[in-house]
């Protein structure tokens, strides 16, 4: 039986541990010391390391990880990171034999180039490092909106019971933004109101599901009736041709305070 340990990292980064209670595998991380303070916690030895992206706050435990453990690192194909052994892209699986884990891996495009997402259908789990987020998505660093839009699609369709790890913990102040922009939403406030719970208790949002980011996140409803009116009504878009819309949405969120 696996499970998942998230390892809060720099301001506000989860690295995401995938143990058996023997052996482990590390998603994104992006500092060494953490990880080696939970693999010694929990008596754990380091099989294998998985990256999404080219990101410092993702890659930068890589070589320190490497000097004390000999094991393979998986990373983006169109992606050149230091280490990696295996580079992947859309269509391979990834095994993790003393893990007994299978991963298939999505190109998700937009945030960075080359960005891949890791997902465990038997476990429903989806590993998408900066390109969707709880109750938001990745800034477009290196893509195109039209990019993030196909990737987000990808990722929209996989089964609503997938449990969403992301990389970071920006949920409130994505959730606000979300009210602002959908502000009619009900299943929205109810989740604001959840995940204001679960912060005050200092408990992490993460992981959501496919399915509440598919009710409350605006970067997956970008086409709704009611979000195509806020974004005419704030003078944002002049026609509802969708890419125009996520990319009025994203450029919107990333001067909102
Ligand atoms: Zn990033």
């Amino acid at each position: 039986m696996l499970k998942i340990l998230a390892i809060p990292a720099f301001e506000d980064n989860y690295l995401w541990l995938i143990h058996d209670g023997q052996h482990a595998a590390v998603v994104d991380p992006g500092d060494a010391a953490p990880i080696i303070a939970a693999l010694n916690a929990h008596k754990l030895s380091l099989v294998a390391i998985l990256l999404t992206h080219h990101h410092g706050d993702h890659v930068g435990g890589v070589p320190e990880l490497l000097r004390r453990f000999k094991v393979p690192v998986f990373g983006p194909r169109s992606e050149a990171i230091a280490g990696v052994t295996h580079a992947l892209a859309e269509g391979v699986l990834v095994t993790i034999p003393e893990l007994a884990l299978t991963l298939s891996v999505l190109d998700v495009p937009g945030h960075t180039r080359g960005h891949i997402a890791y997902v465990a259908q038997e476990q429903g789990w989806l590993f998408c490092g900066d390109t969707l987020f709880a109750g938001g998505c990745g800034r477009l660093f290196e893509g195109t909106p039209e990019q993030m839009v196909s990737s987000l699609t990808k990722l929209a369709v996989l089964p609503g019971n997938t449990q969403v790890y992301c990389a970071h913990e920006y949920t409130l102040s994505n959730l606000r933004f979300a009210s602002e922009v959908d502000s009619a939403n009900t299943e929205l406030h109810a989740r604001i109101r959840a995940e204001q719970k679960k912060r005050d208790q200092g408990l992490p949002t993460i992981p959501s599901t496919i399915a509440l980011e598919k009710a409350t996140n605006p970067f997956l409803r970008y086409d709704s009736p009611a979000i195509l009116e806020r974004l005419e009504q704030a003078g944002r878009i002049s026609s509802r041709e969708p890419i125009a819309a996520f990319a009025a949405l994203r450029q919107w969120k990333n001067s909102y305070r």
